[in-house]
């Protein structure tokens, strides 16, 4: 592990003898489609632990979201707010939908969502404000469920990245009217490609189960008869049993990536020009990845120059999320940003993450590290 020329991914799954027991026990029962007991368990186990009703295991993070969408009943010319330091997935769901997103700028600091930068990009076609838990830091959420309540808004969650992120003591998905997880090999828990929605309110998640369902009448004859658009966006019972592995350990999954990122702040957090992603005292960051800014002008090089002279180190990192203002695919939808967006800009052009898998050892930690000092 600690060899000095080993390749260091910049993040990999932590698999171990749970989840092989599990997979067996699914492939035994022979239910390898998405029946079988595992879903069940699944959802109701995450739901639980998010502090909510109900849980809707799904093929992955961005069906989540778009069933989310679907169940909201969102039509084309609504808008959504949106992040505009955000991956692509919240946006693309909309657009399959052909709802407008409405990007806002990021925070400093927690590179969040800017709650006071929404109110002014609300207007009569607004119907939701899509957070999203950027790299493990939950969104400040009472000033956006304000906004929310008064507008008339619902709040949808993207906790792709936030699996047990707090706020004020409460789990990430169970804020929104909806939330969606991802289980991407990356993530806090995953079983490959994978996902999940939870909800308190049962309405959205039966329409969730049906859309999901091809629209299979929910109770009723199963005799082919369909009354809507209807996807196949289910998990199969093989990655909800890995899911599951994954989900009764996942305590240790949040200590193991908070103490991660602790270890780089120790080692290199002193030096001028490196910022951390914050932990605000409302939040409990579970530090999905550990992300960090650079500031060439007090460091002495660039984000770009740090990031080839790691790779040619055999360590691996990437960039920050760059800006949906530098989405071609927003202009290719009709939607020119003439807005600045100075924070997210920033991030695009000087962030990026380190290394950040649970399992990361502290030899592997101490080569990035003094790899990053080597540079000063
Ligand atoms: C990973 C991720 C998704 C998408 O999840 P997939 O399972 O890859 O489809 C959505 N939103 C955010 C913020 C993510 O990081």
């Amino acid at each position: 592990m600690s060899d000095k020329n080993n390749f260091i991914p910049v993040c990999e799954p932590t698999l171990g003898e749970l989840e092989k027991e599990y997979l067996n026990e699914a492939y035994d029962s022979n239910w390898i489609s998405s029946g079988g007991s595992f879903n069940e368990r699944l959802e109701d186990e995450f739901a639980n632990y998010c502090g909510v009703k109900h849980g809707v295991s799904v093929s992955n993070g961005t069906t989540a979201i778009h069933l989310a969408i679907k169940a909201l009943d969102l039509k084309p010319d609504d808008e959504v707010i949106v992040p505009n330091h955000n991956g692509i997935y919240g946006p693309y769901a909309l657009f399959y939908e052909g709802i407008t997103p409405v990007p806002v700028d990021a925070l400093e600091g927690n590179w969040n969502i800017d709650p006071n930068l929404i109110e002014e990009k609300i207007t009569e076609r607004t119907k939701s404000i899509m957070v999203v838990h950027m790299y493990g830091h939950i969104c400040d959420m009472d000033p956006i469920r304000f906004l929310a309540d008064k507008y008339n808004l619902s709040i949808i969650e993207d906790a792709a990245e936030a699996h047990g992120a707090e706020y004020k003591g409460s789990k990430a998905g169970s804020f929104g009217d909806i939330a969606t997880f991802s289980f991407f090999a990356n993530k806090i828990i995953t079983s490959g490609e994978g996902g999940l929605i939870t909800t308190n309110n049962s309405e959205l998640a039966d329409r969730c189960n049906y859309f999901k369902n091809q629209c299979f009448p929910m109770n009723g004859p199963r005799n082919f008869i369909h009354s809507d658009v209807g996807h196949n966006y289910r998990l199969t019972n093989i990655q909800a049993a890995i899911a599951l592995a994954q989900f009764r350990q996942i305590e240790k999954f949040i200590s193991l990536r908070r103490a991660v990122n602790e270890a780089y702040r120790e080692r290199i957090e002193e030096i001028k020009g490196i910022k951390f992603q914050t932990e605000e005292s409302w939040a409990k960051n579970i530090f999905w990845m550990t992300g960090i800014t650079i500031d060439q002008e007090l460091t002495g090089f660039s984000r770009d120059e740090l990031e080839t002279f790691l790779s040619d180190q055999n360590i691996q990192t990437r960039r920050l999320f760059a800006g949906m203002n530098r989405q071609p695919v927003f202009k290719k939808q009709g939607i020119n940003l003439s807005d600045n967006f100075p924070v997210s800009d920033f991030l695009t052009d000087n962030g990026l993450y380190l290394p950040s898998s649970s399992h990361l050892s502290i030899e592997d930690i101490d080569r990035v590290c003094n790899a990053i000092k080597s540079l000063i």
